[in-house]
């Protein structure tokens, strides 16, 4: 594509440009490996803003020892094209020592928020996302940044961290997109064998049984607890199955109308792990 960009220098010198005249930006940063999920984020950033940044980079920070850097996959090529035709402004390709030069010392760091779910899981993922988001928005400096909410704690941890750094930006988030079976779309879907690709999509629909189980009054511990055992059945190894409040992600043991909830799940089939999170509403008699 003729508008890659792959340095901060040039990537500032064609966004003052175009704010000059007048333009407003939105961004959608990802790791590439593009699905309709991530095209989503760009179609909505379109309605947002006059022209649209997208970047690729695969961020060391955000991946444990032991997790999927070496083997995440990088399509490049393919995702050009897509992006292509979805007529975006810019492709960023940021290098890895044009954002972590040798002797890079700093960190960032949310407490709270990034104690539980995943970041009880993955202990160092939240800085390193913090750290990623915050050098590409004051890199890009646009006016709206959109995040998916299938990364829900991710986008609590970047909507805290933009309000506490005081970066101006607005962030957006765009609904879950999932497949036709209910899986939620993610890049790491292609490590799924042929037979856990059938099994993937028990985990939404065991998600959605929640739903419908407290909607009609059932505790809340014991359809969580059933839950596990069913996804345990069907071979997942299930990280957490949780309800816990929009805000705080403090665990919810009571749904009220007053104060959102949401159930957040993540299992692993074989060496995959999937995450997804689905909104909680309160029985009508209950509040
Ligand atoms: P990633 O490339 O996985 O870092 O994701 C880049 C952005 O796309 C993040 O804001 C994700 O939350 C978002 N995203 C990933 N999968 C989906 C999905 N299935 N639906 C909506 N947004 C998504």
């Amino acid at each position: 594509m003729k508008n890659d960009i792959t340095t901060i220098a040039s990537l500032r010198k064609t966004i003052q440009d175009w704010k000059k005249q007048g333009n407003s930006v939105a961004f959608v940063p990802t790791m590439g490996a593009l699905h309709d999920g991530h095209l989503s984020l760009v179609k909505h950033a379109k309605t947002l803003a006059d022209k649209v940044v997208v970047s690729i980079f695969v961020n060391p920070t955000q991946f444990g020892e032991g997790e999927d850097l070496e083997a995440y996959p990088r399509p490049l090529m393919e995702d050009k094209a897509k992006l292509a035709l979805e007529k975006i402004d810019l492709l960023y390709l940021p290098t890895i020592t044009e954002m972590y030069p040798p002797e890079f010392a700093t960190k960032i760091h949310i407490s709270g928020i990034t104690d539980v779910l995943c970041g009880a899981s993955r202990p160092s993922h939240f800085d390193g996302v913090a750290l990623v988001v915050t050098k590409l928005l004051l890199q890009v400096l646009p006016d709206y940044a959109i995040f998916g909410q299938k990364d829900f704690q991710q986008l609590l941890v970047i909507q805290k961290l933009v309000k506490e750094l005081n970066i101006p930006v607005k962030i957006s988030s765009a609904a879950i997109y999932r497949e036709p079976d209910g899986l939620a779309m993610s890049s790491r879907n292609r490590y799924l064998s042929k037979e856990q690709r059938k099994t993937a999509p028990k985990l939404y629909q065991t998600m959605t049984d929640i739903q419908v189980q407290l909607l009609e009054n059932r505790n809340i511990e014991t359809a969580l607890t059933t839950a596990r055992q069913a996804l345990k059945q069907s071979g997942f190894d299930v990280d957490y199955l949780d309800i816990r409040f929009e805000d705080s992600l403090e665990p919810a043991t009571i749904l009220s109308t007053e104060r959102p909830a949401r159930l957040f799940a993540a299992a692993f089939l074989g060496q995959t792990r999937l995450i997804d999170n689905l909104s909680l509403e309160a029985p009508n008699d209950q509040n």
